[in-house]
């Protein structure tokens, strides 16, 4: 049981990377001694930040204590994860649940504490929590919460300064140089595991004309929302879009056949469509997009090419897709554009 938390911790905190963009290992020692100091200044025995990630809450830092385990369902940390509001427990016997009895009858014998909310910037939502607790019943003076709440904000530039690097600051999408990071990643990891990958660029339909009709800032904002909606259509583990140029979008899509590729580019393209975002200079029909798809198809071709590669290959199914039309999905390996892409 225990090995069995153990590697779903494992892969959480992997997941943690994938999903807030912050490599734990890099940013532990930080995190530690943010901890350390929270916990002295509010003569805590114990402090430790948990991240939310695939709905787990896992302990990525602990002082006083090692983290390990996940945070039980009941436990106080998940009604400060619901309501984003600071929770104080004077006296965890009062509650008479799972997670309170085994936090008094564990190893610290932990009986109050005092558990903040840690936002993201980019996501405006709760990402974490940072706990400090005591194996005797206490209470946290306005002095001390100050403090608790000062070690959050430092926690949350700590995350956010990492989480700038890697994001585009226009849409909140991912940026191009985290892409290409991860695109070789996967890349050799299909490699390694024969797994499929795909990968793909979309790019908006004559945007420049938009631009010129509606305005730049006009455009900005449709540029962002259309981000926002392919990232949040895209949320299988290690799913990845990014900003890839001015009105451009690249996707990595690991463990993902062609045809599935296809298919999701297809509904991206739909939702796009469906968002009716009028088109100013074409008779007001909707904003569209058009997608060229890669796919990594036998692992003798891998052994031959690289990630980027691929990338070439979606650009010119890319270029197919507008020749034929726009607001269409066009796959690499299609031969007659006409007969086997996904339109309108
Ligand atoms: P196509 O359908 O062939 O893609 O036509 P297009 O007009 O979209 O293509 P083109 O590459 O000629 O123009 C891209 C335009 O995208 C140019 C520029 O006006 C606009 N653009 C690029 N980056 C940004 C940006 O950050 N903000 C805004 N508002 N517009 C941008
Ligand atoms: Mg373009
Ligand atoms: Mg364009």
């Amino acid at each position: 049981m225990v090995e069995l938390i153990e590697s779903l911790r494992e892969h959480l905190r992997r997941e943690v990377n994938d999903v807030h963009g912050i490599n734990i290992d890099e940013v532990d020692y930080t995190l530690e001694r943010v901890l350390t100091l929270v916990a002295g200044g509010t003569a805590s025995q114990f402090a430790w930040l948990s991240m939310l990630v695939s709905n787990h809450l896992v302990p990525v830092a602990g002082v006083g204590c090692a983290p390990n385990g996940v945070i039980l369902p009941d436990a106080p940390e998940w009604s400060v994860i619901r309501s984003g509001k600071p929770l104080r427990v004077h006296d965890l016997s009062a509650l008479d649940t799972e997670a309170a009895t085994a936090l008094a009858q564990g190893p610290h014998k932990i009986c109050s504490l005092a558990a903040y909310p840690v936002f993201t910037v980019f996501q405006q939502s709760t990402i974490g929590v940072l706990v400090v607790a005591h194996n005797r019943p206490r209470t946290y003076p306005r002095m001390q919460q100050r403090v608790i709440h000062d070690g959050v904000r430092v926690i949350e530039d700590v995350l956010s300064l990492r989480t700038e690097s890697i994001r585009d600051p226009l849409t909140g999408c991912y940026n191009r140089r985290h892409f290409d990071r991860q695109m070789q990643n996967e890349w050799r990891r299909a490699n390694r595991d024969h797994l499929p990958l795909s990968c793909a660029i979309i790019d908006v339909d004559n945007f420049k004309q938009f631009n010129d009709s509606a305005g730049h800032a006009e455009g900005d904002q449709v540029l962002r929302r259309i981000g926002q909606a392919l990232a949040s259509r895209t949320r299988r583990a290690g799913d990845l879009v990014c900003r890839y140029g001015g009105e451009e979008f690249g996707v990595i899509l690991p463990n993902t056949p062609g045809e599935s590729a296809v298919t999701l580019m297809d509904e991206l393209r739909r939702a796009v469509q469906d968002m009716e975002i009028p088109h100013p200079a074409l008779g007001g029909v909707p904003v569209s997009i058009s997608a060229g798809v890669a796919t990594v198809t036998s692992f003798e071709e891998v052994m031959r090419n690289d990630a980027e590669f691929y990338m070439e290959q979606a650009d010119q199914a890319l270029y197919r897709a507008k020749s034929a039309g726009r607001n269409q999905v066009v796959a690499a390996w299609a031969d007659d554009v006409a007969d086997q892409t996904a339109s309108a």
